[in-house]
């Protein structure tokens, strides 16, 4: 079909090529000017989709998964949203196990598009039997002809971004990129995305946002897998409790922590001031860009990745409650809960 007039012969040809949005209101107080490549507008509604019609297609080109077999991952959502909606165009069986931490609404989005969920708990050790990465190995062992994605070492997930989203920004820049601001989590984003952009320019500055709890950022500035970096964190979709295979050091030049509550606030402020419904990570990106805000010059490009939506988030940072009891939203009275008003 013809893809300038928008037809498509599946909706997975609809993965990619998305927007990339000037940034106004709240970078306002930055000297450059900031792009966001807004990877809501792919069909799950995350930039995941594109790793994960990656992996499957090089999975099955290596003879891992066969016709009418079972996709089985550990997943917050966003990776088993992008599988599950290549395993109902391919005729796949999806299983996925996520965690008690993450929202209601990601499990039941991917239950929506047909895939089984399996809730495991958050504060074990990944080696524990009863973590999500154990229980997906077992299914996989267990259940014959299933294919374990393993998005976190699977090199597929950042060739996908070395393909797509790299090409996208660069040619969407006309080759101005100067900075790409990304949250890391298994790393594939801010990788092949980050390894394409320098390759083409060299000075390309990349910028990984890391949150407390996760032992990334230690790695990257001193080689070492500190465990008492690891604690239990509520950001969400990034920043990781172990190295996954996906990161090359050389495709990153800093890393920047940003809190669990200036991610949460930020992103609400970014939905308010940009009218861009975004998730955590979004948050996180900005917060951290603006803490950086002394490294950057008025000639200055910035892309930032806007990994997701917000509509995953809308029983968490966009539940003022939620943001209340988690101390991440100032409320003096109620008059100004409700707005001022009266
Ligand atoms: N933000 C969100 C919302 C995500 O789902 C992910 C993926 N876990 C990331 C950021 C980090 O991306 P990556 O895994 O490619 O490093």
């Amino acid at each position: 079909m013809n893809p300038n007039k928008r037809v498509y012969d599946n909706i997975l040809q609809t993965i990619g090529n998305t927007p990339l949005v000037k940034l106004n209101k709240i970078v306002a107080d930055l000297p450059c000017t900031v792009y966001a490549k807004v990877e809501t507008f792919n069909p799950g509604n995350s930039i995941k989709d594109r790793m994960a019609l990656k992996m499957l297609e090089v999975a099955e080109k290596e003879g891992k998964i066969k016709p009418g077999g079972t996709i089985i991952e550990g997943t917050s959502g966003n990776t088993g949203m992008g599988l599950a909606l290549a395993a109902i165009i391919k005729g796949y069986r999806c299983i996925f196990t996520t965690t008690d931490k993450q929202s209601k609404e990601k499990v039941d989005i991917l239950k929506a598009v047909g895939a089984e969920v399996i809730v495991c708990p958050t504060n074990v050790e990944p080696e524990d039997p009863r973590s999500y990465y154990s229980v997906s190995k077992r299914l996989a062992k267990e259940i014959p002809n299933s294919w374990y994605v393993n998005q976190y070492d699977n090199l597929a997930n950042r060739q996908a971004h070395y393909e797509q989203t790299g090409p996208e920004i660069w040619d969407q820049t006309e080759g101005k990129v100067t900075h790409l601001v990304v949250a890391a989590g298994t790393g594939g984003t801010i990788v092949g995305t980050g390894k394409y952009l320098k390759e083409q320019n060299p000075n390309v500055q990349v910028w990984a946002i890391d949150t407390y709890g996760s032992l990334l950022k230690k790695w990257f500035d001193t080689g070492e897998l500190d465990m008492s970096e690891v604690h239990p964190y509520i950001s969400e979709g990034f920043g990781e409790d172990f190295l996954p295979e996906n990161y090359i050091k050389d495709a990153i030049d800093h890393f920047e922590k940003v809190t669990d509550k200036d991610g949460a606030v930020m992103a609400r402020r970014i939905s308010k001031e940009e009218g861009i419904f975004v998730g955590y990570s979004a948050g996180s990106v900005i917060a951290g860009l603006k803490q950086m805000k002394d490294k950057l010059k008025p000639e200055d490009v910035v892309v930032v990745i806007f990994h997701d939506h917000g509509s995953r988030y809308v029983g968490k940072i966009y539940n003022d409650e939620w943001m209340l009891d988690r101390g991440f939203l100032e409320v003096k009275t109620v008059r100004d809960l409700v707005g001022g008003l009266g």
